[in-house]
Parts: structure tokens; C-alpha cells; sequence
């Protein structure tokens, strides 16, 4: 193939790739404990033995969360939960003790505003950990806020108090309601901005993020009670922490790439299978050639595409991304013949699948010593084909790696019998 003086191409047509399923999987947990929460609500009686945990439960599981998300890196994470913590602190060094004076309002309606301004910020803002220096800065924002409450109270200045009290809009219907119109506003935009990027990153720490600012909005507005406030700026904590274990367990067993669950997660999941299965092992034809012919960026983005047909195949089977260009399909409880249709019809799927490539309109360097003109600006269609081996298991009788051994000796002959079938 030609590999000179040839344009940059990108894939023109490509699926919507966050698949609705996976995007309402990431508000299962958030939504859930949000439930919850508020259920128990005003009905959770503590037992005599745990009443330690009211004072102590929300520490405890702030400071969890502050370590998990320092532990697993994740730095939005970690500032949000560092916003609900001073929060909190704000709530039992403050509010608690004295609940009129221009203290504790300035502070009330700081916490309704700044928190889900907090949130809104580090939902917008690129992961770049906490324990580094673009932490360091980001730490100035909440310090930055900390200290603009400590003036105006300090200094009495009452008209920045009057501001963020100040009605923006009449309605009957926001009588009742105790956090100002500021900080309405302000939770408004952070659960509409985190809920837009929940779906389009397909975050869970997104989506978590949209549940924390609408529970903290609970918990400002419950506030005459300070249990209420208490319990749901506990809850966002909780929130929070619940999707930073969500999100390390994905990074452990999911293939960033393609979005399919990867080596780790095969491998567990045959250790923990008791009788038969067959396995297939599918490995892209020729696709160093294609990388070389279309950029790693083109193949990168085919790989997706092969994955997303992989992640479709009938009969029950379920597709990793066992490595590289390499998948496995498992049929969990299913004999070699049952599926070998499905995988037919999968291969042949693959095969006549073409994918169109739209010239990018960049140029590659072309190689020194050859003159050859750069090609003029085209779309081409380009597609690949699969090889795949079958092996089946119908009892115990051998382990998953031997399996795995006789489905690659089955691979093999596919690629050495001609490829783009399976065998
Ligand atoms: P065969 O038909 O025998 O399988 O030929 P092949 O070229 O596919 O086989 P080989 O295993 O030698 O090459 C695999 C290539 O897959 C090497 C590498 O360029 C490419 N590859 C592996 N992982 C990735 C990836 O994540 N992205 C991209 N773009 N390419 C990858
Ligand atoms: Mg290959
Ligand atoms: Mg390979």
C-alpha cells in the first residue's frame, strides 16, 4: 500500500457510541442511594448502639470519600467532595449554633451558591488529578471562596449578603422554599451541566455529580432541621464516593477504547463458570497493514466500530477486548454448534460492513526521497475483514486457559487457511 505523500483520513460515519443503556447505568447508583436517602429522610430511627454514628457518620464518610478519590486520582472528584466537607463544617461551626445574624445568613446563602457553582466548575473542568500542581490551583477556588465569606462577615459588608438574597424571579410556587434564587439558579445549572456531560462523556462521576447538587440543594433547603442538612449533604458525599469506585471498577475492567469489558473481566468471568461454554477468539485480518495504510488513529476508530458489531452477536454471546486488535465472544452454557451460525453471521456482518473515510485535509510529511505527489482530496470506503477460532467446553473437565489455547490453535488455522472465516 502506498504510504507516501498520503493524506490523513478520519472515519465519516460513525454510531452513536455511548449506548443509552450504559448512560442510564451510570444514574443507577446515584438515582438509587438518592432514593433512598429520601425515604429514610425524618424516618430513620438509629438504634441506642449507633448513635455515635450522627455525629460521626458524616466524617466518616466525607473523609472516605476525600481519601478514595486521592487514593484513585480522581481530582474532581476530590474538590467536589472537599466543597461538601467545608460545607459541612460551615453547617457545625455555624449554622447549627446560631441560625439568624449576618453571620450564619451570609454563610447560608454562600453554601447554597458556592457549593453547585463548585460542582458546575469541576464537572466542566479536565481530570488532572488532585496531589499535583494543577490541584494545587484548583484548590484556590473553595479557598478563594472560603475567604470571600470570611470578609464580608468580618467586615460587616452586608450589602454582598443582601446580593445573593436578592429575588431574581416571582413565583408563587418558590414560596416555600428557603435556599435563595441565587442559589436556585446556580443548582439549576450545575445538574443541567452535569447531566448533559453524564450522557455525553458517559461519566458516572458525571452523573453522580448531578445527584450530589441536586441532594446538597436538599440539604440547604431542609436546613431548618439540621438533621435534614446533615443527612442529605452526607448523601451528596456518599453520592460522589459510590462513583468513584464505580469509575476505578470500570477503568479495572472495561477497555477505554471500545467500551468493552476487557481481559481482566474474561478471565474472572470464567474462573467463576461451572459447566460448558464455547469461546470464540476474533482477531482483526491484516490490521498492522491497515494501520499502516490508514493512520493508528483510522484503526483505532475501526476497532471501535468491529466492537460495536462484536458487542451485537446473537446466540447469548457477550465480547472482550482481549488485547490489541484480539476479542474474545464468550457463550456462556452454549455448545460449539449453537453459535457457530451466529459467529457466520457475524463474520459475514464484518465483511461487507464498509466504513467511509472523509479526507481530514491535513498532509502527511512525506517520506524523504520520494517524489511521489500527495494523493488529491477523496473519500474512500475501506473495510476489514475477522478470523475467528472455536472452542468449546462441555464440563469441567478442562481449565479456561486450555480452552483459550485450543480456541488461538483454531485462530491460527483460520488465518493460515486464507482468513475472514471461522473456523
Ligand atoms: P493477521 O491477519 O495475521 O492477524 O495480521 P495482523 O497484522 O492483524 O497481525 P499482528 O498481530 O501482527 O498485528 C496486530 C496489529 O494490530 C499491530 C498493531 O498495529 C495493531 N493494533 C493493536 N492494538 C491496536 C490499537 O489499540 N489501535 C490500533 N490502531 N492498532 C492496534
Ligand atoms: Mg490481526
Ligand atoms: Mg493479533
Amino acid at each position: 500500500m502506498d504510504l507516501v505523500g498520503r493524506n490523513e483520513f478520519v472515519v465519516e460515519e460513525f454510531p452513536a457510541s455511548a449506548a443509552i443503556g450504559n448512560v442510564l447505568g451510570n444514574f443507577a447508583v446515584p438515582l438509587g442511594v438518592w432514593g433512598i436517602a429520601l425515604l429514610l429522610a425524618g424516618h430513620a430511627v438509629l438504634p441506642g448502639y449507633l448513635s455515635g454514628l450522627k455525629v460521626h457518620g458524616p466524617y466518616l464518610i466525607l473523609t472516605s470519600g476525600l481519601l478514595l478519590s486521592l487514593a484513585f486520582r480522581r481530582g474532581r472528584a476530590f474538590f467536589v467532595l472537599l466543597s461538601l466537607t467545608l460545607a459541612y463544617f460551615a453547617f457545625v461551626f455555624v449554622l447549627e449554633r446560631e441560625n439568624s445574624g449576618v453571620m450564619s445568613q451570609t454563610v447560608y446563602a454562600a453554601l447554597c451558591v458556592f457549593v453547585p457553582f463548585n460542582i458546575a466548575i469541576f464537572t466542566l473542568l479536565r481530570e488532572r488529578g488532585a496531589l499535583n500542581a494543577p490541584g494545587l490551583r484548583r484548590l484556590s477556588l473553595p479557598l478563594i471562596e472560603v475567604g470571600a465569606i470570611a470578609a464580608i462577615v468580618l467586615s460587616d459588608a452586608v450589602e454582598f449578603t443582601d446580593a445573593l438574597y436578592r429575588p431574581i424571579f416571582e413565583h408563587a410556587s418558590l414560596a416555600g422554599i428557603h435556599v435563595p434564587q441565587l442559589g436556585i439558579l446556580v443548582t439549576v445549572a450545575a445538574v443541567v451541566i452535569a447531566t448533559v456531560c453524564a450522557v455525553m462523556r458517559g461519566s458516572v462521576i458525571d452523573a453522580a455529580f448531578a445527584a450530589a447538587a441536586a441532594s446538597f440543594a436538599l440539604a440547604c433547603n431542609g436546613l431548618p432541621s439540621p438533621g435534614a442538612f446533615a443527612w442529605f449533604c452526607t448523601i451528596a458525599g456518599m453520592i460522589v464516593a459510590f462513583a468513584v469506585l464505580q469509575d476505578s471498577h470500570r477503568l479495572a475492567f472495561y477497555d477505554e477504547l471500545t467500551g468493552l469489558p476487557g481481559r481482566r473481566a474474561v478471565n474472572e468471568r470464567l474462573e467463576s463458570l461451572d459447566g460448558g461454554f464455547t469461546l470464540a477468539m476474533v482477531d482483526i485480518d491484516h490490521f498492522k497493514a491497515f494501520n499502516d495504510a490508514w493512520g493508528h488513529d483510522v484503526g483505532d476508530q475501526v476497532l471501535k466500530l468491529v466492537a460495536a458489531r462484536l458487542q451485537r452477536v446473537g446466540g447469548g454471546g457477550t465480547a472482550y477486548r482481549y488485547g490489541g486488535e484480539e476479542f474474545v465472544i464468550l457463550f456462556a452454557g452454549r455448545r460449539g454448534a449453537s453459535v457457530m451460525q451466529h459467529l457466520e453471521s457475524l463474520r459475514a456482518n464484518i465483511d461487507s460492513y464498509k466504513v467511509m473515510l472523509r479526507d481530514s485535509g491535513r498532509q502527511r510529511h512525506p517520506v524523504a526521497g520520494n517524489a511521489k505527489p500527495a494523493s488529491p482530496s477523496i473519500n474512500k470506503w475501506i473495510s476489514v475483514t475477522v478470523s475467528i477460532g472455536v472452542a468449546e467446553r462441555q464440563g469441567r473437565a478442562e481449565t479456561p486457559e486450555q480452552v483459550i489455547a485450543d480456541a488461538d490453535k483454531a485462530l491460527y488455522r483460520a488465518k493460515s487457511e486464507g482468513r475472514n472465516r471461522v473456523v
